[in-house]
């Protein structure tokens, strides 16, 4: 269980959280929409402990972040949340492979375990033969998907997700949702992702609609065309 219970994020004088609240429970998908600037990657970063909110709180499995100890929301990050940035943030020095072990390592995994994991998901993600590349030599897709596997990689309880299909033409963004909304259905893995995409947001349970950092409106049919035209619309 993720939630946001009436979260306020400021940076400087800008207000980029204005009370948001949403519930997410185990193993459903949801999407979070709305305008450029309303405030999702802000919520997104809340959520999974990145951000420490001003006011408000973002609680898992009915615990607030903010009263962990700094080691124990680490291991949190660590081992229970997949976070797949907006900009990437893969290390570029860094082959593909390198980048997606990483995580792993620091968890402890064995190096052929852990190399063999991330071969295994950059295969799935289809650039099973650029593991030995730099990720700062890819192209702007194939990186995201580096940084999906990453994420991924770490078999989560959470995967956090902020448009991860930014970069990828609409065919392999189909393949990257198969692959995030596949793993909620077998695994129970709760799936939070970001999107302008109303392809992307056909795949959630429910969409969530950000507006003026406040979550102005939660869809709780299966969202169809309309509901993410809609969302779409507010944009
Ligand atoms: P987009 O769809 O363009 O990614 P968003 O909904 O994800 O937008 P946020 O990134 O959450 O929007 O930003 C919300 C507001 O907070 C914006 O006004 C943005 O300029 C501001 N903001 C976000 N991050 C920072 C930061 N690190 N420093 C200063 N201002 C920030
Ligand atoms: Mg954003």
């Amino acid at each position: 269980l993720v939630e946001a219970r009436g979260i306020q994020k400021s940076f400087g004088q800008t207000p980029a959280l204005r009370g948001a609240s949403l519930t997410v429970p185990q193993g459903e998908i949801v999407a979070i929409m709305g305008p450029s600037g309303s405030g999702k990657s802000t919520l997104l970063h809340c959520l999974a402990g990145i951000y420490t909110p001003d006011q408000g709180e973002a609680l898992f499995d009915g615990r607030p972040l903010n009263a962990m100890s700094e080691a124990e929301r680490t291991r949190l990050r660590r081992t229970a949340f997949g976070f797949v940035f907006q900009f990437g943030q893969l290390v570029p020095e860094l082959t593909a492979a390198d980048n997606v072990a990483l995580p792993l390592l620091l968890n402890r995994t064995k190096r052929k375990v852990a190399y063999k994991t991330a071969d295994t998901w950059l295969d799935k993600l289809g650039i099973g033969d650029k593991g030995g590349r730099r990720t700062g030599e890819l192209s702007g897709g194939e990186a995201q998907r580096v940084a999906v596997a990453r994420a991924l990689a770490l078999a989560p309880n959470v995967i956090f997700a902020d448009e991860p299909t930014g970069s990828l033409d609409s065919l392999t963004g189909e393949k990257v949702m198969d692959l995030l909304t596949g793993l909620a259905r077998e695994q129970g893995t709760t799936v939070i992702v970001v999107t302008h995409d109303a392809r992307v947001a056909a795949y959630a349970d429910r969409v969530a609609l950000v507006r003026d950092g406040i979550v102005s409106s939660i869809d709780l049919s299966v969202p169809d065309a309309s509901a993410a035209a809609a969302a779409k619309g507010a944009v």
